[in-house]
């Protein structure tokens, strides 16, 4: 976060300074520019009114300038160069600024000398007797002193960035502390930004919930060791009758059975918190699926005396077989615990527009509409006192719904109390 916060401010930084930097040596260029313009046009307007007054004053006087002064006649010819001899000079008619000062009454160019082969400033201006008088200067002299400025400014912009980074990187260092020295163990003890609540809050949430499901585990872990432990110190101590052995191993054998679907289900809800499930998509035969289910069950649909209708189209469709499987699985198990002796179970598999329906209906006990809202959640069982006859540790929808959320499908609950309950999975294909 630090380094990305840095790279960040460095690449803009960087990107306004260089900007910046064209931005002045633009201006800086621009107006020393306009300031030679001034220069050679203010000596080029003083000589004009000399010259015409005193045309031959240039041929008279022996000019002392650091600026080329040119007089030239209307055909180009040049009269007078205070910088070349005029013998070397060529016919001046067609330079730039005398075209224009020719056109115009004035003109100016920048442009290489085809004298000198340097670069110049020209100012040329029309006379009364209509020859030229221009007025140049050289423009290395002028891009020297630019350089200097320019070089300035580049100076100026490097130590402003670096004091700039300096700042930011001890800025991130403070802003960052806080965030690092989080309590987070006690979210809502931390004194830090505002900003940073809703995070805290969420993760209050999120400890409490740890805390509870902590607690629940272990409440549900400990009800069958109780009794495991109790019968083996029976048959330890040798309290026991010989004719009880059996059944009293048969007990722990049972508990034990209990436990350790217990620990599964905890085992399964807790990968699907850490997204740890198995994330194979294959092709799954839904009819095949709910048939195997159905006889993994069956010693247990005898057991209550129940009759089952089912009703399975051919059906495949893509998903996660084994977390398919637990989420049907779940709910076939609870239309059974959940019902009455001799009630009836319809299982029926169909297939409308591109999602899979599955409906489990009983003639059970069914549950209170204020309490449908809260059985998905976990260890959450409807009535405790009931619960205590009925085996079950409330994870068995959550993981259900965890399940079948993970397919983007859902789960909807009708039920009536003492008539029934139907569960229905919908499954896009
Ligand atoms: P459990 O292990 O207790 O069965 P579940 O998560 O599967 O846990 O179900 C939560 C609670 O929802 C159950 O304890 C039960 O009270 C209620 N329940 C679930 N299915 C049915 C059903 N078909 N009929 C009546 N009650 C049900």
């Amino acid at each position: 976060m630090k380094k990305n916060i840095f790279k960040t401010i460095l690449i803009t930084s960087i990107t306004i300074s260089i900007s910046a930097f064209l931005m002045s040596s633009f201006i800086i260029y621009n107006q020393a520019i306009e300031k030679v313009k001034m220069v050679v046009f203010n000596h080029a307007s003083t000589l004009k009114e000399i010259l015409d007054n005193n045309p031959s004053y240039l041929t008279q006087n022996n000019l002392q300038s650091n600026l080329r002064i040119t007089l030239i006649d209307k055909e180009g010819f040049v009269l007078y160069d205070n910088f070349v001899d005029t013998k070397n000079l060529d016919n001046h008619l067609l330079r730039e600024e005398v075209q224009e000062a020719i056109n115009n009454k004035q003109g100016y160019s920048i442009r290489d000398s085809n004298t000198t082969n340097t670069k110049y400033i020209y100012f040329a201006t029309i006379l009364k007797n209509n020859n030229i008088i221009r007025v140049s200067y050289e423009f290395n002299t002028l891009s020297d002193n630019l350089k200097v400025q320019i070089i300035l400014v580049f100076l100026v912009i490097v130590i402003l960035l670096i004091i700039c980074l300096i700042f930011s990187s001890y800025k991130i260092n403070q802003i960052i502390k806080p965030i690092n020295t989080l309590d987070l163990q006690n979210p809502l003890n931390n004194k830090t930004y505002p900003e940073l609540r809703e995070l805290l809050e969420s993760l209050e949430t999120h400890n409490n919930l740890r805390k509870e499901f902590s607690a629940n585990v272990s409440h549900e872990l400990k009800t069958p060791l109780t009794s495991i432990s109790g019968y083996a110190e029976i048959m330890a101590n040798n309290i026991a009758k010989i004719e009880d052995h059996q059944s009293i191993s048969k007990k722990i054998y049972d508990e034990a059975q209990r436990l350790l679907e217990k620990i599964n289900n905890i085992i399964k809800i807790s990968k699907l918190d850490e997204n740890k499930v198995d994330t194979d998509f294959t092709q799954i035969n839904y009819k095949n699926l709910i048939l195997e289910i159905v006889n993994n069950l069956q010693s247990l649909i005898n057991k209550n005396n129940l009759k089952l209708e089912l009703e399975l189209e051919e059906i495949t469709g893509n998903g996660i077989s084994s977390l398919i499987f637990d989420a049907i699985y779940n709910i076939i198990q609870n239309s059974i615990k959940y019902n009455k002796p001799n009630g009836l179970i319809k299982i029926k598999l169909h297939q409308l527009d591109n999602n899979i329906y599955i409906r489990i209906k009983d003639t059970g006990i069914g549950i209170d509409k204020e309490e449908i809202p809260r059985i998905f959640e976990r260890f959450y069982r409807v009535d405790k006192s009931r619960s205590q006859i009925i085996e079950g540790s409330g994870l068995g929808l959550a993981i259900s719904k965890h399940a079948i959320l993970l397919h983007n499908g859902k789960i909807n609950v009708y039920s009536k109390i003492n008539e029934g309950s139907t569960f229905e999975i919908i499954i896009p294909k």
